[in-house]
């Protein structure tokens, strides 16, 4: 197969199958690596799955080349994975997951444990495991353990045998740790191990019955208010009890998962400053989306954006081009205001946000399909994460270097004493982990052109850039277009 766009070429060579390992050679592309950091035109060879060759070229070999085309990268990791198996097959299944995984350039998914049953006993890993060698998926699905037993927030999950059955971390995710005493208990613990508490940050009796972020929009639309305080609160929690904690407890650490304001962003930066142990991702959708949306307005955050760093006011610019009440557009956190989404990323840029996760919530049609306020929470959102994050690059939000770090070493970092185990990076000699894909293709979502279950994206129907070409994971192909 030779795929060839301009004057750059990919070529695989060989068996071109699902699992299969590979041989290619690609000549002639933008090389994207943030484990040297470095970005250039160079030429890449794999054989036999394994990458045996990174040639950076002279500018002599390297003319037309540049970062508007193929792009190679390594292999994305998702730190902020939903998965339904075991429960909700009809939502998304492992082997569902891992093909959309691949289709968005992934080849390492870290799996959030709010399944049903939630994974809070070894067991329920061996079950996960053996549906991801089922799938033939060389994509690899890491697990987070539950922190709590069912996720129920009484007590904690068996955190040691957890950690033992090869857990990457600890989380409620869907939920936050909502007892102090609790994450306190589980930070220390999944600490001694090595291991991060992954927190979903949120005062539960602030957002009892929210639909929408707390502000103007929520209030012409009628929906009920997620105030912004209610993440920087549950955040302020969360750094205090870590700041006690890692006096005892030196190897705690704590990654607080998709941030999405400016607030809660203020508190990490600071944090990290003081030198406590706390790294955050922060989503596609919180980035370039906002709550204007779902008045029907469609323009990126930035573009929602006035010169004195203000949100706009979408009907008085006349921008409401579709219905509102999308229930696509249902998220927790909700899509914030222009200025948070700003600060998002700001905070990519800065290093305040190590990492890009996608929190992919795939719903059936029945659980999403409903009144606004009565859909469930989440966007299928692992296959567009890729061309989101491009359009910010596009509109020099962040630049391409940025945006592949925190898809890749940003993740790798977080997870910390696990990262060995993370399919990314260029190292020659060992199996590769790449994506390839054409900046200057734009592709369209559409319900079958996600191969996840889940259909829930507000982006069906748009242009998004960045067509993913080729996933190798592991030396094994994962995705080809
Ligand atoms: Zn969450």
């Amino acid at each position: 197969m030779t795929l060839a766009r301009g004057s750059r070429k990919v070529a695989l060579g060989g068996r071109t199958d699902i699992g299969r390992k590979v041989d290619l050679d690609i000549s002639r592309a933008w090389l994207v690596d943030p484990g040297a950091g470095r970005e250039g035109p160079a030429e890449l060879v794999v054989r036999d799955g394994v990458l045996q060759a990174v040639t950076w070229l002279d500018a002599k070999d390297a003319e037309g080349i540049d970062d508007g085309g193929v792009i190679v990268a390594p292999g994305f990791i998702d730190l902020h994975t939903h998965f339904r198996e075991p429960g909700n097959t009809g939502a998304e299944t492992i082997a569902s997951g891992l093909a959309a995984a691949a289709h968005g350039g992934f080849t390492t998914v870290c799996l959030m444990p709010n399944t049903s049953p939630a994974m809070d006993q070894p067991w329920l890993l061996a079950g996960l495991r053996e549906a991801v060698t089922t799938s033939g998926s060389p994509v690899r699905a890491l697990a987070y353990g539950a922190a709590t037993a069912g996720r129920a927030g009484e007590q904690l999950a068996p955190i040691g045998s957890l950690a033992d059955a090869g857990v990457i971390g600890f989380s409620d995710d869907g939920a936050p740790i909502r007892s102090a005493t609790l994450f306190r208990s589980a930070l220390a613990y999944a600490g001694s191990f090595g291991l991060p508490i992954i927190d979903h940050p949120e005062d539960a009796a602030l957002t009892e019955g929210a639909e929408a972020n707390d502000g103007v929009i929520a209030t012409a639309l009628g929906l009920r208010g997620w105030p912004g305080s209610a993440e920087a609160i549950a955040v302020a929690r969360d750094l205090a009890i870590l700041a006690d904690v890692v006096r005892e407890v030196p190897s705690a650490r704590l990654h607080l998962t998709h941030l999405s304001t400016a607030g809660s962003l203020e508190l990490v930066r600071r944090a990290k400053a003081d030198g406590l142990p706390v790294t955050c991702d922060v989503t596609p959708h919180h980035l370039a989306l906002t709550d204007e949306w779902l008045a029907g307005a469609r323009r990126y955050a930035w573009d929602a954006l006035d010169a004195d760093g203000r949100a706009r006011d979408p009907w008085r610019d006349g921008a409401i081009v579709a219905g509102p009440y999308d229930s696509s557009l249902k998220v927790n956190p909700p899509l914030r205001s222009a200025v948070d989404a700003a600060a998002c990323l700001t905070a990519l840029v800065d290093g305040t946000a190590d990492a890009i996760a996608t929190d992919h919530a795939p719903h059936t049609e029945v659980d999403k399909d409903v009144e606004f306020g009565l859909a469930a929470n989440g966007i299928s959102a692992i296959e567009t994460a890729l061309g989101l994050v491009l359009e910010a690059v596009d509109a020099d939000r962040l630049s391409l270097a940025a945006a592949i770090a925190a898809l890749t070493s940003g993740p790798t970092a977080a997870l910390g004493a696990v990262e060995s185990r993370v399919q990314t990076g260029l190292a020659t000699g060992r199996p590769a982990n790449l994506v390839v894909f054409d900046r200057s293709d734009r592709w369209t979502v559409t319900a079958d052109s996600l191969a996840s279950r889940g259909k829930n994206s507000p982006l069906v129907g748009r242009d998004l850039p960045g067509r993913v070409l080729l996933t190798i994971a592991g030396g094994r192909l994962a995705f080809e277009h």
